[in-house]
């Protein structure tokens, strides 16, 4: 493997000795680990190489890692994956809108990181090649232009509010993840008409009712009871 073909990580944390391990972990996995303690590094790093993921600390000396994140996502498609401190930091980064793509609580096993990192890569790739291969080629019936904010389901463009794109967006991205209502609360707080559980259930129940429009035969969005909501995981 010559070095232009190892996936470039960067690695945001301030803390040297966590750093230090996660780089040798990633070299020793076949990886190109980029080491920068600050926010404003990653900017800069983000914009002068091509960064294949971002293991991304949430306590960092210069900002916010979720605020850092939700500012690289409005720009970059690139997988993030956060290092959390605490158990109880975990919810919060489970249903966000943030856009994480996993996230390792500390203390954790470099090794375990980096081999997380291979499967954030391997399934980046394969939703990249979904999203370019024709709708034809693949059995997972979703589709989303990000630029546009359209999803389409069965090749249908859906008609949706902004609240149900939002929701429907987060299911669609992580088939089988099951999100809490208090999860999902948390990624429309700001939508009208989502500040309580039953605001969530009836943006559920009319985003079924469009899913069921297209394909009455298909239960896209799955109720766990007790849980939550998800998208169904096999296609
Ligand atoms: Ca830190």
């Amino acid at each position: 493997m010559t070095t232009a073909m190892k996936p470039m990580i960067l690695v945001v944390e301030d803390e040297r000795s966590v750093a230090d391990s996660i780089v040798y972990a990633l070299r020793t996995d076949g990886c190109e680990p980029v080491w920068v303690t600050t926010g404003g590094a990653a900017r800069e790093e983000l914009r002068a190489r091509e960064i294949a993921l971002i293991i991304l600390d949430i306590g960092l000396p210069d900002v916010n890692g979720f605020d850092l994140c939700r500012e690289i996502r409005r720009s970059h498609e690139v997988p993030i994956i956060f290092l959390t401190a605490r158990a109880e930091e975990l919810d919060r980064v489970a249903g966000l809108e943030i856009g994480a793509d996993d996230y390792v609580t500390k203390p954790f096993s470099p090794r375990e990181l980096s081999a997380r990192v291979r499967t954030v890569l391997r399934r980046t790739l394969q939703q990249r090649s979904r999203s370019a291969a024709p709708a034809v080629s693949s059995s997972f019936p979703f589709s989303i232009d990000d630029h546009r904010r359209l999803i389409s389901y069965f090749g249908k463009t859906l008609t949706l509010t902004h609240a149900e794109y939002r929701l429907l967006e987060q299911l669609v991205r992580r088939p089988g993840w099951v999100y809490s209502r208090e999860q999902l609360l948390d990624l429309l707080w700001d939508e009208p008409g989502a500040t309580s559980a039953r605001g969530i259930d009836s943006h559920v129940k009319s985003l079924r009712s469009k899913l069921r429009a297209v394909r009455p035969d298909v239960e896209a969005i799955e109720t766990r009871r007790g849980q939550g909501y998800a998208l169904r995981e096999r296609w």
